[in-house]
């Protein structure tokens, strides 16, 4: 039985890594993609989690099935394509220190994976179900994203979503729009960024955009991550906020996955169920996904930042919830 299994990209995210002597920027090959970083923090938390994907029988791709098993994350799901080479992406750092990515995926193997390749025994002996809307910018992967999750819903999985928004990856953004909500009609945990709320809602305030969501999709945890801010947090007609902790951040890349897992470790760990929750199991679970978020950016990249737990109980002692529930009906 797999604690949680993902479905959605892996692929190479090149990170800029210095100057050569020509005083070119260098790139470092890094794994990316935010599904596989989700579980490979959570298999470092001692979780069971399986990886379905696929990547090109390549030298990327060989690289990064290794990576998920060196991180013990389960690679049964993978599928190698000889037809189409593994997605890559490079990173680029603005003056601020601000990411921005171009993909090299004319096509990437990632967005080949078809609904005949996926395991559905693998989903079924799982107890959460996590996955994104890269995988659905593109068919065939986005029918097969889409068949993946109705199955687990309909097999009884909690559904995790982070729509995780790449602008660059969509050729007509009400396109994106529409896809992403159809993602939000299966999701029971939502992870958003408070840019991301605004593109599905409108709005930029966090109360309004979050109501909007769950009367419309009934998403019964919704977390929308602020950064070094926190978390802005809705259960049902409830909200509260918990403050990020004060850390000294070097990259950034994979904090809202680090986060998630957080979230999900939590669920997995103390059994919960989300129509069971109260606002202090919330408060509870958010500051330490908080912990694991900071404690992420501590360090370069993404999987390899990911903490162990005694980092996060270390962290997280220094407790920081500055707002309980406050009702929006008082
Ligand atoms: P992505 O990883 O896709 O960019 P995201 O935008 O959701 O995801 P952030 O909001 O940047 O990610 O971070 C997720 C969580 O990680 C935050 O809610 C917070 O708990 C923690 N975090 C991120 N940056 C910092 C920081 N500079 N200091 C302390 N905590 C941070």
């Amino acid at each position: 039985m797999y604690d949680v299994i993902a479905l959605g990209e892996v692929l190479i995210d090149f990170t800029p890594a210095g100057k050569s002597e020509n005083r070119e920027v260098q790139f470092e090959q890094n794994p990316g993609g935010a599904p596989a970083n989700v579980l490979s923090a959570l298999a470092k938390l001692g979780k069971k989690t399986a990886f379905i994907g696929k990547v090109g029988s390549d030298q990327f791709g060989h690289f990064l099935n290794s990576v998920l098993q060196n991180n013990n994350v389960n690679t049964k799901g993978v599928v190698f394509s000889k037809e189409t080479n593994t997605t890559l992406a490079f990173v680029h750092l603005d003056d601020q220190g601000d990411r921005s990515f171009s993909f090299y995926r004319n096509p990437g193997a990632d967005m080949m994976l078809n609904e005949r390749e996926i395991d559905l025994k693998m989903i079924d002996h799982s107890r959460i179900f996590h996955f994104g809307s890269i995988s659905m910018t593109q068919e065939p992967s986005a029918s097969a994203t889409l068949k993946a999750v109705s199955f687990a819903k309909e097999n009884g999985l909690l559904i995790s979503y982070d729509p995780n928004l790449r602008l660059s990856l969509w050729e007509d953004l009400n396109h994106a729009k529409s896809i992403i909500e159809v993602g939000l009609k299966f999701a029971d945990v939502l992870k958003i960024s408070e840019e991301e709320l605004e593109f599905i809602t409108g709005t930029i305030d966090l109360n309004m955009g979050s109501e909007y969501i769950y009367e419309r999709f009934h998403t019964k945890l919704i977390l929308v991550t602020l950064g070094s801010d926190g978390c802005f947090y809705r259960l049902g007609f409830n909200v509260g906020k918990c403050s990020g902790y004060e850390v000294e951040a070097i990259d950034t890349t994979g904090a809202g996955d680090a986060f998630l897992a957080g979230i999900l470790y939590q669920i997995i760990e103390k059994d919960y169920l989300l129509s069971d929750l109260s606002l202090d199991d919330v408060n509870q679970m958010v500051s330490f996904a908080n912990a694991v978020g900071a404690l992420a950016t501590m360090k370069k990249g993404a999987i390899p930042a990911m903490p162990s737990i005694e980092e996060i109980h270390e962290l997280y002692n220094k407790t920081n919830c500055v707002k309980k529930g406050i009702s929006l009906n008082e």
